[in-house]
């Protein structure tokens, strides 16, 4: 019998075993993943870039906590590939009033940021000039924001490190066993088959899975995008919905290795920038590439085996992305994958609930778990160790039921 059971070994099922196992030591903690190893989901197919700003003050504390917490690791020398190479903000007209106050409020708050009115690097910010972004409609740049507390992490070196720590403290882990449904068992057994009917109190007692039965007093299923699924059919509701994004890969080659190595404010590299209609250009130092994607609103949905489209490529992003980075111009991705994003789509901001006794969620990162997943692991970890409190990394201390679907936030606004 387990004490803690962790369905899902992503970043944010890792962070949270590793978190009940450093302030629970002696519980008996087991990972399962359907995959063969760990952070093969969502967290495998991250642009894993992260940020500290946000428009919402919880996915602010979220990101910055964990953030803080990754940038000690790595500065205590287990590489994370954590790079601070910032995220250029292309602001159009229309919004610059809007971004200067934001800059205004980061400065005042003592976040690092930078406004250029013109900037070394090839990006064209008249677009207007061109006949056929007039056509589209496309925005002129008016002004650019680099927010310097930003930049890119390896995801794979992420989840690793939380999966290291956690087996070197006796956590225990199966990879290839699906997790097919979750087991209760009544309070008060009376020995009838069947049990428990629906008037006896029950909790949970464990999951069944494609390995047999496991048995555990407390599972916390944090499954990302298969969350909604695996809880629908437990019969909990939850405002968490997969939608599919890809990521197209064009190597950094000719000029384009020029834009690579063009960092602002000193950094080595480019920043991660995103340019209006939603599309984001990573800088991949180490491959010599560019990540590309765009949050398009694209109809909720999960796909088993989720393809790159060679359409939203071609018509989603090619068109747009040349128009103020002439210098993809003819280039064509070398690579691509797809999966998917676990969206709140009430507020776009994590759910960590306990919803049945010993039955706990942490998921819905709405494209951000990355640089979420240490508090949102934390606050997984005490509220299932029953703790009313969670210390988040640097201190700071927050309800552990800060997260439960119930709460009511702002709805986030910069969701890339
Ligand atoms: C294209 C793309 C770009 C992104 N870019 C960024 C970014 O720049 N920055 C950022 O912070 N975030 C980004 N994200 C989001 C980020 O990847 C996710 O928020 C994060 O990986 C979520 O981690 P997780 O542990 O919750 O989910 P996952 O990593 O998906 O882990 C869930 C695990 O649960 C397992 N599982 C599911 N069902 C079962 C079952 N029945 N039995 C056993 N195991 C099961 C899965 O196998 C999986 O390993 C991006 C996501 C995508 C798809």
């Amino acid at each position: 019998m387990y004490d803690y059971l962790v369905v899902g070994a992503g970043a944010v099922g890792m962070a949270t075993a590793y978190h009940i196992k450093r302030l629970s030591p002696s519980s008996r903690v087991l990972v399962v993943d359907q995959h063969p190893g760990v952070g093969m989901g969502d967290t495998a197919k991250s642009a894993a870039a992260f940020r500290t700003i946000f428009t919402s003050w919880i996915n602010r504390t979220l990101a910055k906590t964990s953030v803080g917490f990754y940038r000690e690791v790595q500065n205590s020398g287990y590489d994370l590939g954590m790079r601070h190479v910032g995220y250029l903000f292309l602001v159009p007209r229309e919004n610059e009033a809007t971004m200067r106050a934001v800059a205004h409020e980061l400065i005042k708050a003592g976040t690092p940021v930078e406004l250029y009115d013109k900037m070394d690097i090839p990006i064209r910010t008249r677009v207007s000039e061109d006949e056929e972004a007039r056509e589209m409609g496309l925005p002129d740049v008016s002004v650019a924001l680099l927010v310097k507390e930003a930049g890119i992490i390896d995801p794979e070196r992420l989840v690793r490190y939380y999966y290291e720590k956690y087996v070197e403290a006796g956590g225990e882990v199966m990879f290839g066993v699906k997790v097919e449904s979750v087991k209760f068992s009544p309070k008060r057994p009376i020995g009838i088959p069947g049990e428990p009917f629906p008037w006896q109190d029950a909790r949970v007692a464990g999951v069944e899975t494609s390995a047999g039965p496991l048995e555990a007093k407390n599972v916390i299923f944090a499954t990302g995008a298969w969350t909604e699924m695996l809880m629908d059919a437990a019969g909990f509701g939850l405002p968490i919905k997969p939608r599919k994004r890809q990521v197209f890969v064009v190597k950094a080659s000719g000029e384009l290795g020029d834009l690579l190595r063009a960092g602002l404010a000193d950094r080595e590299y480019a920043p991660m920038i995103i340019l209006p209609r939603g599309i984001y250009v990573r800088p991949e130092p180490v491959e010599e590439s560019f990540w590309i994607g765009v949050s398009d609103r694209r109809r909720y949905g999960f796909e088993e085996n989720p393809e790159p489209e060679e359409e939203l490529w071609r018509f989603g992003i090619y068109p747009v992305l040349t128009k103020y980075v002439p210098l993809f111009e003819g280039k064509t991705p070398h690579n691509a994958w797809a999966g998917h994003y676990d969206e709140n789509v009430v507020d776009y901001q994590p759910i960590v609930d306990r919803l049945a006794e010993g039955l706990y969620v942490a998921a819905g990162t709405s494209g951000s778990g990355i640089m979420k997943a240490d508090a949102v692991g934390r606050i997984a970890a005490s509220l299932a160790l029953g703790l009313e409190k969670a210390e988040l990394h640097g201190g700071m201390v927050v309800d552990s039921a800060v997260l439960k679907k119930t709460r009511c936030f702002e709805e986030e606004r910069l969701v890339i």
